[in-house]
């Protein structure tokens, strides 16, 4: 079965009331690719009221959760209660979470155990910093940050079909620095194989692996791409090499989690990218 394209937008902290209403009322007339499943997640106080609003078959996760069902954790929502509000999915393992906030992999592990455990649908992010990319760690980093949760769930192969992985480079995310269609299309290569070899191939097939990271509806297109390089021989022996960038579609890219241009109204154009 073909992967269903997949956009999310993460609102962040961002958005009063009025804001996020709008955006919601914008989504719900919007015309849709009824092929890309789409989700939003606003900040977890607007959750239940982005429930009742929303419309056009969009779906809503929340940022974050706690490891725990319930207790004295003053501040946390716990995966119990997400289900419990009829919010389907949560976001795991943000670098925003990563770097500000102390989720170490152990922690984001520990958030995807339990959400599984409550039914929850999860958008696993991973992804480097900018240090170990020039360090070329990228594909160790990444293959790290999945280990690292698989070895606290129960057979990944179990739940594959209820986790979506986000790469979202960190020196990309909210920067204006994208990565290349080839940089994406390398991890996401890489994290399938990944699933192949460590969970098995039917997930491999199965699960989505989104990019995140400064989308906006005017580079998403080309993210999507697949850079056909080629090269010819010409007369006296040289070799030109073409880039041809809209050949095909990225193999491994199966959609996009948005962070600042899904509060605008181009991530309806980024929704319809893949049209
Ligand atoms: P950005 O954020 O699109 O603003 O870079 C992406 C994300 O954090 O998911």
């Amino acid at each position: 079965m073909p992967r269903k394209f997949f956009v999310g937008g993460n609102f962040k902290m961002n958005g009063l009331l009025a804001d996020i209403d709008r955006i919601v009322d914008h989504l719900n007339a919007a015309k849709l690719d009824p092929n890309t499943e789409v989700l939003i997640s606003p900040p977890a106080i607007y959750l239940l009221h982005v429930r009742d609003r929303v419309k056009n078959g969009i779906e809503v996760a929340a940022q974050n959760c706690y490891s725990e069902k319930q207790g004295a954790f003053t501040g946390e929502i716990s995966p119990l209660q997400i289900a419990d509000s009829g919010i389907p999915w949560v976001i795991i393992g943000h670098s925003e979470r990563r770097t500000l906030f102390g989720d170490i992999d152990s922690v984001v592990a520990g958030k995807v155990k339990a959400a599984l455990e409550e039914g929850l649908n999860i958008i696993l992010c991973v992804g480097e910093t900018l240090e170990q990319r020039d360090a070329g760690e990228t594909l160790k980093v990444v293959e790290h940050q999945l280990d690292c949760v698989k070895r606290e769930i129960e057979p990944w192969g179990n739940v594959a079909h209820r986790i979506v992985i986000a790469y979202e480079p960190v020196w990309a995310i909210g920067t204006g620095k994208v990565a290349t269609a080839g940089q994406a299309q390398e991890v996401h290569a890489d994290t399938r194989k990944w699933l192949a070899t460590r969970v098995g191939q039917k997930a491999a097939e199965e699960t989505r692996i989104i990019y995140g990271g400064s989308v906006n509806a005017k580079n998403c297109v080309e993210l999507g791409a697949f850079l056909l390089h080629f090269s010819v021989s010409v007369s006296m022996g040289e070799t030109c090499s073409y880039v041809c960038p809209y050949a095909a579609t990225q193999p491994d890219l199966d959609g996009f989690l948005v962070g600042g241009a899904s509060l605008k109204p181009e991530f309806v154009d980024i929704i319809n990218s893949h049209l």
